[in-house]
């Protein structure tokens, strides 16, 4: 086990390369980059950190590590309607972080930079007497004005969301042990906690045809009544419409309870969004030509709150239930 090369000798050998073909990020030698906003464009911004011990477990393949850090903050700008288009990435590396550690971490991270055509142009790397730290930021490009934001919902309109729910929280229980399934499920559930499916040819589509739109990252329940809070909205969602796979199908038909999970569960990163009415041709056009299951789940409407119906007609008793409905 080699200790941690020096910081200059790692951006050049692991991280240069990633802003390869971007000559703003001047190849990771000066103290910025510059970046070319297109005229009639407008940077969209976010970040997400991530903490060892908190967002994933220090001994997870650090490949699969870094991809997840690039495409949950992707799936931010795709829900904004925001085409990516570059990354920084701030690292505090515990001291005792061994090179062949740091090269698959850095593998993971060029398989996204190739995959989504999204440079790394820069950021910082430090070491830390704490758990590891990542911190990405990531820059957009959307036509100003036209971005989809959660405040965009009116009364009237229908609620999508996008390819399918509950995968990555039933994943998360079958790696935990605290659910079992078919060998063959387990292995599909446990990839889509493991790896996210950021919309981000879905997202700038969707531009011109959804009100308001976010990515479900903490639930589609909890993430839903933000939407409603910036909307100034209420929304009834019909579980029984909600998108699953296969195998989250199979798991609900053996454990009915199951379903209240995929509507409260995290890490989907699909994009929910809601549209009026006549784009629902328009909508369903597109899922084909993406290729990209698009699902009606309920309706906006007055109010402020978002519930969901079960089965039975009654509201599905969710976590962050009370909170959002100031009930309960
Ligand atoms: P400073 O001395 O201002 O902290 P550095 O010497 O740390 O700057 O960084 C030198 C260059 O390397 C800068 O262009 C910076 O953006 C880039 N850089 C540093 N760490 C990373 C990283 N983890 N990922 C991408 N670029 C990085
Ligand atoms: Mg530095």
């Amino acid at each position: 086990m080699s200790p941690m090369p020096d910081e200059f000798g790692l951006i050049t050998r692991l991280f240069a390369p990633l802003a390869a073909g971007y000559p703003g990020a001047l190849g990771l030698l000066d103290d910025a980059a510059l970046v070319d906003v297109p005229a009639g464009r407008r940077l969209v911004v976010t970040a997400d950190a991530m903490v060892a011990g908190v967002h994933f477990l220090p001994d997870d393949p650090p490949d699969l590590i870094a991809r997840k850090l690039v495409r949950v903050n992707l799936s931010d700008l795709a829900a904004k309607g925001a085409l990516p288009h570059a990354l920084l990435l701030c690292a505090a590396f515990p001291r005792d972080v061994d090179d062949s550690w740091l090269e698959r971490f850095a593998a993971g991270l060029a398989a996204d930079v190739a995959e989504f055509a999204v440079p790394l142009i820069g950021g910082d790397t430090v070491a830390t007497p704490g758990p590891l730290t990542l911190s990405l930021t990531a820059l957009g490009l959307a036509e100003p004005g036209r971005e989809l934001l959660r405040s965009g919902a009116r009364a009237g309109d229908e609620v999508w969301v996008s390819g399918t729910l509950g995968d990555s929280a039933l994943g998360l229980m079958v790696l935990q042990g605290t659910l079992t399934v078919p060998p063959a499920d387990a292995v599909f559930l446990a990839d889509r906690y493991h790896l996210p499916r950021p919309r981000t040819t879905l997202g700038p589509r969707l531009v011109g045809l959804a009100h308001a739109a976010m990515d479900v990252s903490d639930g589609l329940a909890g993430d839903l009544s933000h939407l409603c809070r910036a909307s100034g909205v209420g929304i009834v969602v019909t579980a029984g419409d909600l998108p699953l796979s296969p195998a989250v199908r199979r798991a609900v038909d053996a454990d009915a309870a199951l379903l209240a999970k995929c509507a409260s569960g995290g890490d989907d990163y699909e994009i929910v969004f809601t549209a009026p009415p006549a784009a629902g041709a328009a909508l369903r056009l597109l899922s084909a030509e993406l290729g990209v299951a698009l699902t009606r789940i309920g309706q906006v409407e007055p109010g402020s709150a978002a519930v969901v119906i079960g089965r039975q007609g009654q509201p599905l008793p969710l976590r962050g239930y009370r909170h959002f409905t100031g009930g309960g």
